[in-house]
């Protein structure tokens, strides 16, 4: 006699072979999966074996649409129409040095726009904007949903961090998928993405996907059709999208860390800092703007942020935003850990900065996890004095790195030593916004 487990398996069971023989998943497969996965009964074993299937067969746009729907009906979802207003909201696809969120989300209220958002952590070489914001003192990256909603009613701008209850699939999938080598599949990823940011309530939402070695995407051609599997799930849930497609070959900006990078975004904030910094916010919050409802193009919604970040109207949005957070902080206050720097062997032009290294040496620092229950030290980190297309001369500073022990700053200093590429000639100047779809 069958029991009803062994019933069940062996369904499931059909549903691996069916994918594995190459066949479409339809919609009442998928959610016995996702809904399996969730409420336990699918064990990993069966959930890894199909993950397999999918990332060698691939998703259609169909099934990706499917899967993202059963992901967000495994949870709750927020509903933000009690505001009366789109809120907005920008997704990175993870980067190195990426400190965006951080000048974008008081910019966009600056501007008229209500910006929520819900944040993660970093995770191996890539920074978490949760974990930067907690670098500041007493900020409180965990409200209730009311006081979130409160929030964004009276000074248009929330960042917390992503609750537990949106979404549950997409936990238990993630990390199944970390460790099966089944992370990078085009279709997984945008459902994952995607079903977050429709849980989560947003209305318009910009992806900044970035590409080159230190993000998912090695090539603009991979990261155009994952924005448009994005952009296909997005609209079907009645969500604006744009996605701008951005270069992450080298570090955003100077910093990498979480204090070293508050410290960065108040620069931009101020009118000041790296221009690549700058030129990425005023470009990201121009798409933003153009989808909330002041009527108003991307161009315009640039121009208004060029200009808020020059007349001071941003660094005070920060400044309110930080304060109704919980958050206690003054530029320049944070004193910094012990030093080591790297300096340049030789004269020459910097041909590249790899962010993948970078990143890793700020991990090191103590910036960083490995694991997700690792503690992170807010005060480490790497700042480069140099980028990609400097003029160099032997025995100038390439980088600082911050840690609070001397291993920490050696370990992370010689990976710093191989992400510095310097030759004779100078490369051409790097761009960093590639293509906006
Ligand atoms: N970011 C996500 O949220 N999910 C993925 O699968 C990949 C990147």
């Amino acid at each position: 006699m069958t029991t009803e487990k062994e019933t069940h398996l062996d369904i499931v069971n059909d549903i691996i072979a069916w994918k594995r023989d190459g066949h479409e998943l339809d919609e009442e497969r998928l959610r016995r999966f996702v809904f399996g996965v969730v409420d336990g009964s699918i064990p990993p074993y069966q959930a890894s074996a199909l993950l397999m299937a999918i990332v060698l067969r691939g998703l259609s746009d169909g099934e990706t649409l499917a899967l993202a729907r059963a992901m967000v009906d495994s949870g709750k979802t927020l509903d933000l129409g009690v505001l009366g207003r789109p809120v907005l909201d920008k997704h990175s696809s993870g980067g190195v040095g990426d400190k965006v969120t951080l000048v974008l989300a008081p910019l966009v209220a600056a501007c008229g726009g209500i910006f929520g958002k819900m944040s993660g952590r970093g995770m191996g070489h890539t920074g978490g904007t949760l974990d930067k914001l907690e670098s500041i003192p007493g900020f409180k990256v965990q409200l209730a949903q009311g006081d979130f909603i409160r929030q964004l009613e009276r000074i248009g701008v929330a960042v917390v961090g992503q609750s537990e209850r949106l979404v549950p699939a997409d936990r238990i999938l993630y990390a199944l998928r970390d460790v099966t080598a089944t992370i990078d599949d085009e279709g997984l990823i945008a459902a994952s993405i995607m079903a977050k940011k429709v849980a989560s309530g947003t209305s318009g939402i910009v992806l900044d996907i970035k590409v080159g070695g230190g993000a998912f995407m090695a090539d603009l051609e991979k990261a155009r059709s994952l924005g448009r599997l994005c952009r296909v799930v997005g609209e079907a849930f009645d969500r604006r999208v744009t996605c701008v497609y951005t270069a992450m070959d080298q570090p955003l900006g100077w910093a990498v860390g979480n204090r070293v990078e508050v410290e960065e975004a108040w620069q931009v904030l101020k009118g000041q800092g790296p221009e690549d910094v700058r030129t990425l916010v005023v470009t990201l919050a121009g798409a933003v703007l153009a989808l909330s409802d002041l009527g108003i193009s991307e161009a315009e919604g640039s121009a208004r942020a060029a200009h808020a970040l020059d007349d001071g109207s941003a660094a005070e949005w920060f400044d309110r935003w930080v304060t109704v957070q919980g958050g206690s902080w003054k530029p320049g206050e944070f004193h910094r850990l012990a030093a080591a720097e790297l300096v340049a062997e030789r004269d020459g032009y910097v041909t590249g900065v790899e962010a993948r290294l970078v990143g890793r040496a700020a991990q090191l620092s103590g910036a960083g996890r490995q694991r997700a229950d690792d503690e992170i030290d807010a005060a480490a980190g790497v700042v480069l004095r140099k980028k990609t297309g400097d003029a160099v001369e032997a025995g100038e500073r390439l980088a600082v790195v911050y840690a609070r022990r001397r291993e920490l700053r050696e370990l992370s200093l010689g990976v710093m030593k191989s992400a510095f590429t310097i030759a004779a000639e100078a490369p051409a100047p790097p761009t960093i916004v590639l293509a906006r779809d």
